[in-house]
């Protein structure tokens, strides 16, 4: 079994579906995890906001005018009389749906229903438009077996044993069609993997399964050794091992959820990255390999702040670094890069929601700078402890950018350095030549 899933523009107009059609099918058996059509969920989200507010009339207008999106999807997507209406059906039944939320008292529960639509609808149409075509499918529906447990984890035993019984009904078929983002929370009610969350959904079915490999589809070549927008050359990675992908996870969230790989990684099965636009092209295997020696890639994240905590109470002294991340523990604040020095520790984080609470916290216990506008740039590969001359080629390619902070050795997949975001076009140039040759 393989489990292929397809992201909101694979599904996002009637031609992309027709080519999505060709794409998804092959002999061997697969189930098919799609996104809701894109900006489809972006607009549901505002008709819940129009909700909430009790814009009544706002939500109505924006119901509409999706509304007339899909009707001319339809029209534009189905050429049987039976196809058509299948369509029109469908469209009618989610819409007025929808605006049956205009007359009522509306809360959490009614805003995941709504923010379920999306992947109900480009799911049921996918099915119905290769039905118009004699191409055999079958639709699983997500909220039969989709479930979160009561840590809002999900329940993999009752996904495992859902999907095995449901698949058992189908001796032989194919090709099966799944709602990615969608689930059911730990009392049944309707609710969703949070924003972006169809790539978790393939992750946790492939787990579920054990499937042969999990494909997620992009219009992206997979994975690239730097970032395309900032550097002249870059090109696909091929490999990745599942603790290079975790560090590049933080900066690539873009193109990989990052904890979508974490279910299909615990059962050891392999996640490609792969592009709708060039099919045939391998994208980016991310599996328990042993990947060659070397760095793979380079990433950045702005919008970091660096905070350094400098203490006398920290010489010698023992519990210093305990008060310091309990403090950021009550604040429910992550912390991501730390340097220490004998009386000092510089740490950054990248939500600055809780800063003030934070800081007047340490302000007791140590003297406490602290810098926005902040950059990571971090260096990923198999850069084994005992191999000398990676970090030296990293410092000598940034020789002329004054760096802030540098994290080496935490794992043997990533060195970390801290910028100020001015110089991270530089840096990022800097690398791509002084480790990947280009210029
Ligand atoms: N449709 C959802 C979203 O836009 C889930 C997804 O596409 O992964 O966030
Ligand atoms: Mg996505």
């Amino acid at each position: 079994m393989l489990v292929l899933k397809f992201g909101g523009t694979s599904v996002g107009s009637p031609s992309r579906i027709l080519e999505l059609e060709k794409l998804v099918q092959s002999d061997e058996p697969r189930i098919v995890v799609l996104s809701a059509m894109s900006g489809t969920t972006n607009a549901l989200v505002e008709i819940c906001n129009a909700l909430y507010v009790k814009d009544i009339a706002k939500a109505r207008y924006l119901i509409t005018v999706l509304r007339n999106r899909y009707e001319q999807v339809i029209t534009e997507l189905f050429h049987t009389a039976n196809g058509l209406k299948n369509g029109k059906e469908l469209v009618e039944s989610h819409f007025t749906y929808l605006e049956g939320f205009t007359n009522d008292l509306f809360t959490a529960n009614e805003e995941k229903a709504i923010l379920a639509q999306g992947e109900l609808i480009s799911t049921t149409l996918f099915h119905f438009s290769l039905e118009e075509k004699n191409i055999r499918s079958i639709l699983l529906p997500a909220l039969h077996f989709m479930k979160l447990d009561a840590n809002e984890e999900p329940d993999m035993a009752f996904i495992s044993s859902q999907l095995a019984s449901t698949l058992n009904q189908y001796p032989g078929e194919q090709l099966f069609i799944t709602q990615g983002y969608i689930c059911r929370n730990a009392f049944g009610e309707i609710d969703n993997l949070k924003r972006g969350g169809s790539d978790y959904t393939a992750s946790i079915i492939g787990a579920a399964v054990n499937s042969r490999e999990v494909q997620i589809w992009t219009d992206i070549d997979g994975m690239h050794n730097n970032d395309p927008r900032v550097v002249g050359k870059t090109h696909p990675v091929h490999e990745l091992s599942f603790d290079e992908a975790a560090e590049l996870a933080y900066f690539g969230a873009k193109i990989l959820h990052p904890t979508c790989v974490l279910p299909a990684q615990k059962k050891n099965i392999p996640v490609r990255l792969k592009n709708t636009l060039a099919p045939r092209a391998p994208g980016t295997l991310i599996a328990n390999l042993k990947t060659a020696e070397g760095v793979k890639a380079v990433a950045a994240k702005d919008g970091i702040i660096a905070i350094t905590i400098k203490s006398g109470r920290m010489l010698l002294a023992y519990g210093f670094l305990r008060a310091v991340f309990e403090i950021f523990e009550r604040y429910k604040t992550p912390i991501d890069m730390i340097t220490t020095s004998e009386v000092a520790v510089s740490l950054t984080i990248d939500n600055a929601t809780q800063l003030n609470a934070i800081v007047a916290e340490l302000k007791e216990i140590a003297q406490v700078e602290v810098e926005g506008n902040q950059t990571i740039i971090s260096v990923v590969g198999q850069l084994p402890k005992h191999t000398s001359g990676y970090a030296s080629k990293v410092f000598d390619a940034l020789k002329e950018i004054p760096l802030r902070m540098v994290s080496y050795g935490g794992s043997q997949n990533n060195i970390s350095l801290l910028v100020g975001s001015e110089y991270k076009t530089r840096a990022l140039q800097a690398l791509n030549k002084g480790i990947f040759n280009y210029d």
